[in-house]
């Protein structure tokens, strides 16, 4: 597919051809007796290069999209019940068996926030790195060696050559997420997906783990979607965000215009809840209520029931997310008042 090259504001360059792009994509938990409706109709794209956030609460959706683009829907109990996810073009859904698992092995990588989960105990870190390099790129034995070698030495983690034959146990937090990182890009994968990569993780280590996300990504060009509930880690490494309720998009735009300037209800309530310096031991706002059932949501928005702007309207009828600028979208009957500031 032909794509030509094109720069944003801040110069980053991006590609006018989507990387990844979600066309009305909807998802279901189906139960015993009950469906949930985890993703309504949801458009998003990402692009070459770049970085989008997925921000919401527990619940909103994000990881469902992260593990539907990545095809790990929990079977069974998982449904796309509507949409399409395209990745360069290609629509996934309906791929074949044999087309798909060419794909995300090589193509499209996931990091999860627990390592220690997501790793094997009983086989070495080196030989779980290496693992896709000798089934997808045939490498022999000392190939992958020096190829796994070199993965670890990519992400930082100390004393390579010794470390290899290392446990994960035997590494911490921060150290088994390198490990995680490099697992993710053994095959240089285009689109990495980063589900609350550094939440388990201090603040200093969390620091380190995203500058090295972005150092990487910057070599090869590589889509990047960061899901995260934490306001700091968006903030200072997306170049987008999607903000999630219940759902649906119900903002996006911008990073830095988002967040300076929020054109829904709930984004203004996630920003209120950042803490400030300028504060001085105020009590922070937070939302109040909780989130919806999602196998029984509210009629109309489905923030109806926390946001102090709720009139009729909002009770009775959906908000579609709609262009109020451009790049900027929200799903909010009076996103133009709530971006002036007015009754909020
Ligand atoms: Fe609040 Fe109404 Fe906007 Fe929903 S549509 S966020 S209830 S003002």
């Amino acid at each position: 597919m032909e794509t030509t090259t094109t720069a944003t504001e801040s110069n980053r360059p991006i590609k006018s051809e989507p990387l990844v792009e979600l066309r009305n994509l909807s998802l279901e938990f189906h139960s015993r007796n009950k469906i949930a409706k985890a993703v309504n109709r949801i458009c998003l794209e990402v692009y070459h290069g770049e970085t989008l956030a997925i921000l919401g609460e527990s619940g909103s959706g994000k990881s469902a999209t992260a593990l539907a683009i990545m095809g790990l829907l929990p079977k069974p109990g998982g449904v796309i019940s509507e949409g399409e996810i395209f990745f360069e073009g290609k629509e996934l859904v309906r791929l074949s068996e044999t087309e798909r698992r060419k794909l995300y092995g090589e193509k499209l990588s996931i990091i999860f926030q627990d390592p220690l989960s997501a790793l094997n105990p009983v086989l070495t870190v080196g030989y779980q790195i290496g693992e896709a390099l000798r089934k997808r790129k045939s490498l022999s034995k000392n190939e992958t060696k020096k190829r796994v070698i070199e993965l670890m030495k990519l992400v930082r983690i100390p004393d390579a050559e010794n470390r290899y034959k290392q446990y994960p146990y035997q590494f911490s937090g921060g150290m088994q997420q390198r490990v995680m990182i490099a697992l993710a890009l053994a095959m240089n994968p285009k689109l990495l997906i980063a589900d609350e990569p550094t939440t388990a993780l201090d603040v200093t280590v969390q620091a380190q783990i995203m500058r090295l996300l972005k150092e990487l990504q910057e070599r090869n060009q590589m889509g990047l979607i960061l899901i995260s509930h934490d306001l700091g880690v968006v903030a200072e490494n997306a170049d987008r965000v999607a903000v999630m309720y219940a759902g649906h998009i119900v903002e996006i735009g911008e990073v830095e215009t988002v967040f300076k300037n929020p054109a829904h209800p709930y984004t203004v309530g996630l920003m209120s809840s950042i803490p400030s310096a300028r504060q001085n031991g105020d009590r922070l706002q937070s939302i109040e209520g909780l989130p919806p059932n999602l196998a029984d949501p509210p009629t109309g928005c489905a923030f109806h029931p926390r946001c102090s702007m709720a009139t009729d309207l909002c009770r009775k009828k959906e908000p579609l997310l709609e262009e109020i600028a451009p790049g900027r979208k929200s799903a909010c009957h009076f996103a133009k008042e709530v971006l002036n500031h007015e009754s909020i």
